[in-house]
């Protein structure tokens, strides 16, 4: 006999559709959890093409950067930022600060890099800026300066100083008096500011003006131009050189005002007072 119960029925009913609810539940579930990682994997695929799109972009204005340096290296006439490669490798100081005389000849790697002036002398071309600058203040006031002499290779400052001993003993002074005597004018290969491209020789033009008031305009004004006076005629014990008004010597416009001022040399200026 069949036990016809209504209850269990219900029941069985109510337990399917707790399960179907728990199905759907785990559907969504899984669903869910699709959504999330389909969404992390789209995440990081796009990270990606962003990366190798900077990565592309970098490299290019890079490119584009080197280009535009290669560019301006040759117009850049600021001694600011002017390549630190230029300077003589042996010197760790300031460039325009280099000591050079008797007692400290060049260092022999002295690589100077150097600007034509339009009569063929050449000084170094960091301080072409302010030599051009002094000279044209010069004629604005009507004193007619021109650079005798700038930067010599050591060949050139050879010649000078061998033609001059020469000239000496030719006048019948012996070798060493002939020496004495050239080396009161002329430094000794090795030992001359003009082998640094720093040093000028400045005369006057002798059409519009004579030496004497070019060199009364540079000792009051090349100071303000980074120039200085190289040689006073009260300082040659201390600079080993004799009086010269025409030999002018870069040191940069702070440098210049300070020596100006105190009425020193630069060997005073640096403190290296050989004698
Ligand atoms: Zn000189």
């Amino acid at each position: 006999m069949h036990n016809y119960n209504p209850r269990s029925k219900n029941k069985r009913r109510q337990s399917r559709r707790r399960r179907k609810k728990r199905i759907q539940l785990f559907l969504n579930f899984f669903m869910f959890v699709c959504i999330l990682i389909s969404v992390f994997c789209i995440g990081i695929l796009k990270n990606r093409e962003n990366k190798a799109d900077t990565d592309i972009k970098s490299f290019i204005s890079s490119i584009e950067r080197e280009a535009d340096e290669a560019e301006n290296r040759p117009e850049d006439l600021d001694n600011e930022s002017e390549d630190p490669d230029n300077e003589p490798e042996d010197y760790g100081g300031d460039w325009y600060l280099i000591l050079v005389n008797r007692w400290n000849p060049l260092p022999d790697n002295t690589d100077i890099e150097t600007v034509e002036l339009s009569n063929g002398e050449r000084v170094d071309k960091r301080i072409y800026p302010y030599l051009q600058e002094m000279f044209d203040d010069a004629r604005e006031e009507g004193i007619f300066p021109i650079v005798r002499s700038g930067f010599r290779t050591r060949q050139e400052q050879e010649d000078i100083y061998y033609d001059r001993l020469k000239g000496y003993q030719k006048q019948g002074l012996s070798e060493e008096e002939a020496r004495t005597e050239t080396e009161l004018w002329v430094a000794v290969p090795g030992t001359s500011e003009h082998e640094l491209g720093l040093a000028v020789d400045i005369n006057a033009d002798k059409i519009h003006s004579d030496g004497a008031e070019v060199y009364t305009w540079l000792k009051d004004h090349a100071h303000l131009y980074g120039f200085i006076n190289r040689y006073p005629s009260d300082k040659t014990e201390i600079t080993g050189v004799a009086n010269e008004p025409w030999h002018y010597r870069y040191v940069g416009a702070e440098v210049a005002a300070e020596i100006y001022e105190k009425g020193i040399c630069l060997e005073e200026y640096l403190g290296r007072v050989e004698r």
